[in-house]
Order: C-alpha cells, then sequence, then structure tokens
C-alpha cells in the first residue's frame, strides 16, 4: 500500500466515501483508509436498514429542522443541498421515494443500495479503499502533513489527510 497519496482518508463512513469520490475526480491520488472489515457498516443499519437519505424540502426548512442552532449547515448545504443529494443518489442509479415527513428512502428500501452507490462513486473514481486499516496518526513535518501512520506501524506517505472518522453514535 506504501505508495504516495495525494490525499488519505480517514474512515470509510459516508462522510469519507463521498470526499474519496470527489477528490479522485479532481485528480487526486486517494487512499481510503477503513478500519472495519468492509465500509459504511453503520450506514447500513440507518433508517432501520432502509436509510433515510435526506428530507425533501428547501435549505431553509431542512435548517430550521435541525435540533438545536442548525445553521452552521448553512455553508455546507449551500455547496450541496438536499436536492443535489437526491440528485447525487438518483445519478448513480439509486432512485429515490418521498414519504411522510418528506422523509426519503430508497424505492428499494435498502440501505444497502446507499453504501453500493457510495462505494462505488469512491472506487469508480479512482479512489482505492483499503479496510481492516486503522489510522493511528496524522504525520506532519513543518506544519505540512507527510503521511499516515497505521496501527500496524506502516507509514502510507501523503500530501493531505483528511479525518472522516464519525461521531460516537454506534461506535463499532
Ligand atoms: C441507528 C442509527 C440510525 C441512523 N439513521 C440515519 C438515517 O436514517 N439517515 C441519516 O442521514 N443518518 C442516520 N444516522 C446517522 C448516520 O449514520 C451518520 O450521520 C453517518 O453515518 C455519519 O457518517 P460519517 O462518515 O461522518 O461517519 P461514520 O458513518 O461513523 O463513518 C466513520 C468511519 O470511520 C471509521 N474509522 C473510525 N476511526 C478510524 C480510524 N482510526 N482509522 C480508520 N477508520 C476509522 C469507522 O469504522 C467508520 O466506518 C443513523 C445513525 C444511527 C446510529
Amino acid at each position: 500500500m506504501a505508495n504516495h497519496f495525494d490525499a488519505v482518508i480517514i474512515g470509510g463512513g459516508a462522510a469519507g466515501l463521498l470526499c474519496a469520490g470527489f477528490a479522485a475526480r479532481r485528480g487526486m491520488r486517494v487512499a481510503v483508509l477503513e478500519k472495519n472489515g468492509r465500509p459504511a457498516r453503520k450506514v447500513r443499519i440507518t433508517g432501520k436498514g432502509r436509510c433515510n437519505v435526506t428530507n425533501n424540502c428547501d435549505n431553509n426548512d431542512f435548517i430550521r429542522a435541525v435540533r438545536g442552532n442548525g445553521r452552521f449547515l448553512y455553508s455546507a448545504i449551500a455547496a450541496f443541498s438536499t436536492a443535489d443529494t437526491m440528485a447525487f443518489f438518483e445519478g448513480l442509479g439509486v432512485p429515490l421515494k418521498t414519504e411522510r415527513g418528506n422523509r426519503v428512502f430508497p424505492v428499494s428500501d435498502q440501505a444497502t443500495d446507499i453504501v453500493d452507490a457510495l462505494v462505488g462513486f469512491a472506487k469508480d473514481g479512482g479512489a482505492k479503499i483499503f479496510t481492516g486499516q486503522a489510522a493511528k496518526e496524522v504525520l506532519a513535518e513543518n506544519g505540512q502533513v507527510t503521511g499516515v501512520l497505521l496501527e500496524s506501524g506502516e507509514v502510507i506517505p501523503c500530501t493531505r489527510a483528511v479525518i472522516a472518522t464519525g461521531g460516537k453514535s454506534y461506535p463499532l
């Protein structure tokens, strides 16, 4: 694995896979490091196995519905709206449907279709996904990222590292 990568994405969840796919399409050599045996395990259980992909509403309604102060989402959602999210998955061949409360699910009711779409987006763009690889440390010299140290002791040389290791819910 010890090639040099332009970007190493730590975490092969929804965020890491999307990031990897977009970075690879911008011409970067990208590696995704996922500590589990397969990527996006958490997405497989979302929405009780159906994955509530997004909400079919405009950006302001979306932000108003976020518990607490949702305003931190403005810049992200202005760049990639709920409509963009729906177009993205439908463009990858996952038809969607809108249910009660404007909740959006795959027509198949299978969260695995969303996982397959995310993994395919990353891989088809040229990103390499390495499973069973836990990152331990981002290495840097003089403020410049030089690599990612794995729990195994191997170092993956790179010029950028993205930490997309998710939140604390469902840590497995
Ligand atoms: C029961 C449940 C139901 C949910 N339902 C929905 C829903 O219907 N719709 C919805 O939008 N959201 C839902 N969510 C929330 C959704 O799962 C998260 O928002 C989403 O998974 C976050 O994606 P992520 O990529 O940021 O993090 P994660 O999905 O947590 O991915 C992070 C990845 O990083 C890996 N990782 C962590 N540390 C390291 C390391 N050191 N080295 C290498 N890899 C590492 C992890 O193994 C993991 O695969 C649900 C969550 C739960 C728990």
